[in-house]
């Protein structure tokens, strides 16, 4: 058939994390922990599929996990949602986003992204005929140039989507940046869909900047969040948003025709987990920025320039004193010679990105860590 995506390939998650088997690399490629999550949630999960929670969940999410959600959000951002009208699961933070965006955009919509911004916004947005528009982000810290972005916004302005933390450049924003984000947009009708999965996993002494703390803001916004990234289970596929009735009724349209509801047994096990173990997500930073630690730690000997990581559980590091290959090709030397995967930043940009900065994720062992240091110190 004619392509609708005539461009698009298949994801380089998928394309790197085949090439590391294809050449026994170790993965520090595709975002996800060599480690399980938390035992008491996999006891929870095996309780409810004996118990009988096996048949449809509500299409919204299950009324324990929503709830749960919107207590969370209290504790966290000092806004409450409702439980019924305002707080979605969905299956996964990806189908969140594309139901945002399919509910938002109509044909001819504007879009604004930042640029290196993850790679499930752009597809989505062509599939409703919006437009993308890009505010190119600079290493090393990634800031929003907000002239920039003022300079993008027109008539056709539907949407903003913005993600801290960061993935891939692992900077995250701060209040002001949401200050000026309002400023920018206060007069016209635009929606903010916050990319917010990597909540938890905050570096920085101020912590998270949600777009749910911001009291105009969270007025237009969607905001999504994935527990594949709090509770190290991505591939259990849950995720959640949280936005007002209005916007909410609107996604729900979508997402009861996407995937019409979430697996039972999941959600309830995750619900047991956000009211019973919450020190989990509280001691989240200090478990990643152990493991962050150790990583830059091991690389110290190596030609690798580190950048800052403030957030995510991603590292950049650029490898000009390495090699003068372009980062694909980097990335595929890297793993075929040296034994190690990682992500390219270029393959997050529309536009060039001639930078020499890879990604390397360190949801981690400590032996896994170390045993990628010392091959990519040896380089
Ligand atoms: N947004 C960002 C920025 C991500 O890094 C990811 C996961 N890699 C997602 C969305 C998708 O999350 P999920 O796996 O819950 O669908
Ligand atoms: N979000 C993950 C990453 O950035 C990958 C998710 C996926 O493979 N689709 O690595």
């Amino acid at each position: 058939p004619e392509s609708k995506l005539p461009s698009l390939g298949t994801t380089i998650f998928t394309q790197m994390s085949a090439l590391a088997q294809q050449h026994n690399a170790i993965n520090l490629s595709q975002g996800f922990p060599d480690f399980d999550g938390p035992h008491y949630l996999q006891q929870r999960l095996a309780h409810h599929v004996a118990n009988g929670a096996n048949q449809y969940a509500p299409m919204t999410g299950a009324q324990p996990l929503r709830e749960a959600i919107a207590d969370k959000t209290a504790e966290r951002y000092g806004y409450k949602p409702d439980a019924n009208s305002d707080v979605t699961v969905t299956a996964g933070a990806t189908e969140a986003l594309y139901a945002a965006i399919t509910a938002l955009v109509r044909t001819g919509d504007e879009v604004i992204c930042f640029d290196p911004s993850y790679d499930s916004y752009a597809p989505a947005i062509a599939l409703s005929g919006g437009v993308v528009k890009r505010v190119a982000l600079q290493p090393p810290h990634f800031r929003p140039d907000w002239q920039a972005f003022a300079a993008l916004l027109s008539e056709k302005t539907r949407l903003v989507i913005l993600n801290t933390p960061h993935n891939p450049s692992a900077t995250v924003w701060q209040n002001a940046d949401f200050a000026a984000l309002w400023q920018a947009i206060a007069e016209r009708e635009i929606y903010v869909l916050s990319d917010e999965v990597y909540e938890h996993i905050c570096f920085t002494d101020a912590g998270h900047a949600s777009v749910l703390a911001h009291p105009q803001l969270r007025e237009r916004a969607i905001a999504v969040s994935s527990f594949g990234k709090t509770f190290h289970m991505t591939g259990w596929k849950v995720g959640y948003c949280v936005a007002p009735a209005a916007i909410s009724a609107e996604l729900r349209k979508v997402h009861q025709y996407l995937t019409f509801a979430v697996n039972t047994p999941a959600q309830l096990a995750i619900a047991d987990m956000l009211r019973h173990e919450p020190e989990h997500y509280r001691e989240l930073p200090d478990f990643y920025r152990a493991r962050r630690d150790l990583f830059i730690d091991a690389l110290r000997g190596s030609r690798l320039e580190i950048l800052p990581c403030e957030g995510t559980y991603f590292l950049l590091a650029d490898y000009s004193a390495i090699s003068d290959l372009g980062d694909v090709e980097f990335c595929q030397w890297l793993t075929k010679e040296a034994g190690v995967a990682a992500i390219p930043l270029s393959v997050f940009c529309a536009d060039p990105f001639p930078h020499t900065l890879i990604r390397l994720c360190f949801a981690k062992q400590e032996a896994t860590l170390l045993a990628a240091a010392k091959r990519l110190a040896a380089l």
